[in-house]
């Protein structure tokens, strides 16, 4: 079977022939390859091409793909129960895990996906502080709920659609948008709503928008803001959970939300989500408080054997030294391969995140992303591709590096970046 096939076949049956939007490669244009299978930093297509994958099924794939621990921990639990929608032993160790690893949670709740564990941390926010307004940034994506469908990044900013049909104008007139990184703005929204706002959620690290890093003051600014107010502050570390460094971005930057929301990395690749944070405010969800949430597949056995099995994998000691010594190198070379082309190119990281941008210095901002050179990043893309470097297809996305990736992978993304290279410039 020939990816361009499948491609037509899948068109027929699934709106865009994908099941999710950016896989379609709308913004880059072309055909997606069909993956068949994987292993440590390799993906296989349909055709058996291989590729050095540096999108980890979008973050999730920190161990590597098709890790021993991890496979034998999902044969060893699929083969003693595959759902119950009852208690077990394993989502109390997971549990304590996140709780130990993640510095602000003292109490979480596991969900099936990061859009239901931010979802639910909306609603808590909402439910604890009795107001109805959030805050979120532009360019920061949260999952596809309504009330956070508003200027989204990730998919939504691919296809230069910032909201969404279907999503009520009454619901959305309760999301207020500010400007990422701009810490007087939010002074001065706080200062005006202050007393109607329930929380601010924020990628402490966007990766929605390609990748901007927080600037110094910000996330205090935004810790400031929500105390002085009475408001709950929710950093959404869907992404960055266990990447950006073992306890998330909370731990790198030093600053404690009141909620937390994760997902990917602590599935393993399987669908898990979480929603953790102060007793105080977790102790509002129902059966103990008054805020619904529920799931029936919430906490599944193999779902959540794959992300122990995970997290095990990634509090080992020397795991996150070893990955961000690898996604450095990564971001060095194709920083320098940039250059000798004489291209107008910046790349950065933080973790085993990194972003990579058609322009002279890495943005700080929503509108510094937007002035990155799509049509280069595209035709930059399809060169890598071509030799087997699989990049996300959108300008717009982060890029992620596992623990299977080496100086070997490394080496060939970078031979390979300056052919691509010579081809944009
Ligand atoms: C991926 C992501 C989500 C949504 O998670 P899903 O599992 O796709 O629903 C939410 N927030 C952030 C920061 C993400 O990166």
């Amino acid at each position: 079977m020939k990816n361009e096939e499948l491609f037509e076949r899948a068109q027929r049956s699934i709106p865009a022939g994908v099941n999710s939007p950016v896989r379609a490669f709308r913004s880059v244009g072309g055909v997606p390859p069909f993956l068949a299978r994987a292993e440590g930093a390799y993906v296989w297509d349909v055709e058996g091409k291989r590729y050095v994958d540096y999108v980890g099924s979008w973050g999730p794939m920190l161990a590597g793909h098709t890790h021993p621990a991890v496979v034998a921990a999902i044969a060893e639990a699929a083969s003693r129960a595959i759902s119950f929608g009852a208690p077990t032993q394993a989502e109390v160790d997971l549990a304590e895990l996140i709780c130990k690893l993640v510095p602000s949670v003292e109490q979480v709740r596991l969900v099936s996906s990061g859009t239901e564990a931010t979802m639910t941390a909306i609603r808590l926010a909402r439910g604890y502080t009795g107001r109805d307004a959030i805050v979120k940034f532009e360019g920061c994506y949260h999952g596809h709920a309504d009330s956070l469908l508003v200027k989204a990044g990730s998919g939504a900013l691919t296809f230069g659609n910032p909201s969404s049909a279907g999503v009520p104008a009454d619901t959305a007139s309760h999301t207020f948008v500010a400007d990422y990184n701009d810490s007087a703005q939010v002074k001065k929204l706080f200062a005006e709503k202050g007393g109607r706002i329930a929380c601010v959620i924020v990628e402490p690290v966007a990766g929605n928008m390609n990748l901007v890093l927080p600037q110094r003051g910000f996330l205090e600014t935004l810790r400031e803001e929500c105390t002085r107010h009475g408001a709950v502050l929710i950093f959404d570390e869907v992404m960055t959970g266990f990447r950006v460094a073992l306890g998330g971005a909370q731990a790198r930057y030093g600053i404690r939300p009141d909620l937390t929301t994760l997902g990917k990395v602590i599935g393993g690749g399987l669908p898990v989500g979480a929603v953790g944070g102060r007793r105080e405010i977790m102790e509002k969800l129902a059966p103990l408080g008054p805020v619904y949430q529920a799931g029936t597949l919430s906490g599944n056995p193999v779902a959540v054997a794959a992300g122990l099995a995970t997290l095990k994998l990634v509090a080992e000691s020397g795991f996150t030294e070893k990955l961000e010594s690898t996604t450095r190198a990564l971001v060095d070379g194709l920083a320098q391969e940039g250059k000798r082309a004489d291209v107008a190119f910046s790349a950065q990281c933080v973790g085993s995140m990194f972003g990579l941008y058609f322009r002279a210095t890495p943005p700080q901002s929503f509108a510094e992303v937007m002035q990155c050179d799509r049509e280069r990043f595209n035709r930059f893309f399809h060169a890598m591709l071509e030799q087997g470097i699989y990049l996300a297809p959108s300008a717009y996305e982060a890029g992620f590096v596992s623990a299977a990736h080496g100086k070997k992978e490394v080496d060939a993304t970078l031979a390979a970046a300056r052919v691509a290279f010579a081809t944009v410039s």
